[in-house]
C-alpha cells in the first residue's frame, strides 16, 4: 500500500514523508495506526511485521529480522506488540539505525526501558514512549485549570469490560502483560501528567486463579503535599463503561475528566473542547522528535504500576476465561 507522492487517503502530501513499518499487527495496529498514518504528511506506511497478523495490503514480513533482511527499507519502525516482547523488538531496530515508537507500555519493566534509552542515545535515535490518552483533547484544558489551584482530593474510577476491548488476549493476564493496569496505566499517563506528583500508598491486587497479572485493583496515593487520591481499577465490568478522574479544590472547587479524557466538566458544567485525534498527535510528536533528534520517554505511568506491584497485597478471586 505504497502511498505515492501524491498522497494518502486524504490527501495528505507525502512528498517528504519517512517509511515506516509497523512491528505487531494486531488490534491496535489496525483500529488507530494504519489509519493515523494514512493520513499523516510525514510518514508513509511501506511494511508489517507481525507472525500470522496482517494489515490490509501491507507487505508482510514475519518478523522484524526478516523485513530489515529483507523488506524495503524504513526509517522508523511502530512497536505495536504485547508488552513482554517490546523491549528485545526495539532494541533490534534500535540497532538496525531505525526511529523507534514504543506503544504504551513502553515495555514490561522500568529497567528494560531505561536501556533503550540509553541505547537511543548511544545510536543517535529518536526513541518514543507513546502515551496516547495524554492527547484526548479534555487533557491540556484540565492540566491548565489544574495547575492554578490546590487540590484537596482526586479519585480514578477506570471500569471497562476486558472480553469488549481485548478479546482472546491471553497475553494480558500472562506476566509482564500487566492485566488490568494495560488500560489502568492510561488514567496514570493522564494522572501523571496534570496533577503534582503523587505516590503510591497502598495497593490491593485482585488476581484471577491461575493467571499472572490483576483483573482488578484499588489503589491509595498521596499527592504531593498531603491530599488523597485513590484508584478502582476493573476489567471485569461488563455494564456502562467509565474512564473518569474527578478532583477536588481546596477552595471547593471540582473538575471531572471522562470518557478517558474525552469529556471535561469544572464545577458541574461541560467546558467545550477542541477535537483532537490522540494517534494522529502521537504521530506528529514522532516526527517533531525525529527532526530535532530527541528522545521522549516518560517512565512515570510505569513506575507508578510498577510501584503498585511492589506494595501490592495479592488476593485470588474467580478464574478468568475469555
Ligand atoms: P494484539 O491484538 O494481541 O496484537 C499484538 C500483535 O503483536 C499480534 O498481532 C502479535 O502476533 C504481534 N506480535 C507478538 N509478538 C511479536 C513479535 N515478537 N514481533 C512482531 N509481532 C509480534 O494486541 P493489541 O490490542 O493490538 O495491543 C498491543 C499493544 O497496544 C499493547 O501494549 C496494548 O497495551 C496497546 N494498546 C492497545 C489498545 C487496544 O484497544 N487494544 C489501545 C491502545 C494501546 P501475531 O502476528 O501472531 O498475531
Amino acid at each position: 500500500m505504497q502511498a505515492g507522492p501524491a498522497g494518502g487517503p486524504d490527501g495528505a502530501a507525502k512528498g517528504e514523508a519517512m517509511d515506516i513499518a509497523i512491528v505487531g499487527a494486531g488490534k491496535i495496529a489496525a483500529d488507530q495506526h494504519v489509519p493515523a498514518l494514512a493520513a499523516s504528511a510525514d510518514f508513509r506506511l511501506v511494511a508489517a511485521a507481525s507472525p500470522a497478523g496482517r494489515l490490509h495490503g501491507l507487505a508482510h514480513f514475519p518478523s522484524l529480522a526478516a523485513l530489515l533482511a529483507e523488506g524495503p527499507e524504513v526509517e522508523a519502525v511502530a512497536v505495536c506488540t504485547p508488552p513482554q516482547v517490546r523491549h528485545a523488538v526495539a532494541r533490534e531496530a534500535l540497532l538496525a539505525g531505525k526511529h523507534v515508537l514504543l506503544e504504551k507500555p513502553p515495555g514490561a519493566t522500568v529497567s528494560e526501558v531505561q536501556d533503550l534509552i540509553a541505547l537511543a542515545r548511544r545510536c543517535g535515535r529518536s526513541l518514543y514512549a507513546a502515551w496516547h490518552s495524554r492527547h484526548a483533547p479534555g487533557v491540556e484544558p484540565a492540566r491548565a485549570w489544574l495547575a492554578e489551584r490546590r487540590l484537596s482530593r482526586a479519585d480514578i474510577v477506570w471500569r471497562e469490560d476486558v472480553r469488549r476491548w481485548h478479546p482472546g488476549q491471553d497475553w494480558i493476564f500472562e506476566a509482564g502483560g500487566l492485566g488490568v493496569f494495560d488500560p489502568a496505566i492510561n488514567a496514570l499517563s493522564i494522572a501523571s501528567h496534570i496533577l503534582p506528583p503523587f505516590f503510591v500508598k497502598a495497593a490491593a491486587l485482585s488476581v484471577p486463579a491461575g493467571r499472572a497479572a490483576p483483573i482488578a485493583a484499588a489503589l491509595a496515593f498521596e499527592i504531593e503535599g498531603g491530599a488523597p487520591m485513590s484508584a478502582d481499577f476493573d476489567f471485569r465490568e461488563a455494564g456502562p463503561q467509565t474512564w473518569d478522574l474527578t478532583a477536588e479544590t481546596a477552595d471547593g472547587q471540582s473538575l471531572r475528566l471522562s470518557q478517558g479524557g474525552a469529556a471535561l466538566a469544572v464545577n458541574g458544567r461541560e467546558v467545550p473542547l477542541e477535537p483532537a485525534a490522540e494517534y494522529a498527535a502521537l504521530y506528529r510528536r514522532f516526527a517533531e522528535l525525529i527532526a530535532e533528534g530527541g528522545v521522549d520517554v516518560d517512565l512515570r505511568p510505569l513506575q507508578l504500576v510498577a510501584d503498585a506491584f511492589l506494595l501490592g497485597r495479592h488476593t485470588v478471586v474467580e478464574a478468568f476465561a475469555f
